[in-house]
């Protein structure tokens, strides 16, 4: 599993680490292999894979380039972004240039839809509407990630990082003190589900994330096959490329 752990154990360690203020890199790694596996050649969904993870690189992260995470309420930059992405893909299907480009496109969309469900309401949103006269819920597959009624709802909104007040939530034992002290209720820390440390609502950040994900692929696929047909496709999966 890919970490964004310091390479060696010599010299310093750094302070605070990208993994701690996004959805953890294994869980982006898992819902996209998942979804394309059965897609792509393995030597080449590697390199969607590393588009993805490469998102969280520390330097995209602290508030800086939050619709790629779609933080701080960036929804509609965030929107935009993914579609500048899929446009990107077909761009590059209808002159011919499949392939690393358009790999690297899919792999930065798909890290913004994933990281969607598990910084924004989305899911509790989700689960007032369907929640049952007794109380329980639907189970997390029942949950559809596009719901038109959710995903334009004024209430809808996404985790905010600030800087100077948020920082200290990362830094190694300070940070769990001040988690215990006050969370601002709208900041990403309050907010997240990132990972199973957040709770059971984790299951549907993830289950959405997987359903959004095999979506946009079939999106990207289905622009990419009209652009320019089988070979274009195979350009971008690698699958069929050595048949005469
Ligand atoms: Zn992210």
């Amino acid at each position: 599993m890919r970490r964004f752990a310091p390479k060696s154990d010599f010299g310093p360690k750094p302070i605070i680490s990208s993994a701690n203020i996004t959805m953890d890199s294994r869980y982006h790694e898992e819902i996209t292999r998942w979804a394309l596996e059965a897609h792509f050649v393995p030597q080449v969904l590697v390199e969607v894979v590393r588009a993805n993870l490469g998102q969280d690189a520390l330097r995209y992260q602290l508030g800086r380039h939050p619709h790629f995470h779609f933080d701080n309420n960036r929804i509609s930059e965030g929107n935009a972004y993914v579609e500048s992405q899929h446009a990107e893909i077909l761009e590059l299907a209808k002159e011919d240039g499949g392939g690393s480009r358009q790999r690297r496109a899919l792999g930065r969309l798909l890290h913004a839809v994933q990281d969607f469900y598990a910084h924004a309401n989305y899911v509790d949103l989700w689960l007032a509407r369907y929640e049952r006269p007794d109380g329980s819920y639907p189970p997390p597959d029942a949950i559809d990630p596009l719901h038109p009624a959710l995903i334009t709802h004024p209430d809808l909104i996404t985790g905010t990082f600030v800087f100077w007040r948020d920082i200290i939530y990362y830094v190694p034992l300070l940070g769990a003190l001040a988690r215990r002290i006050w969370v601002h209720p709208t900041s990403h820390e309050a907010m997240n589900l990132d990972s199973p440390r957040q709770g059971w609502r984790f299951d549907y950040a993830y289950a959405a994330a997987r359903t959004r994900t095999l979506h946009e692929w079939r999106r990207a696929a289905n622009a990419v096959r009209q652009a320019g047909g089988q070979d274009a496709i195979a350009a971008l999966t690698g699958i069929g490329r050595e048949r005469p």
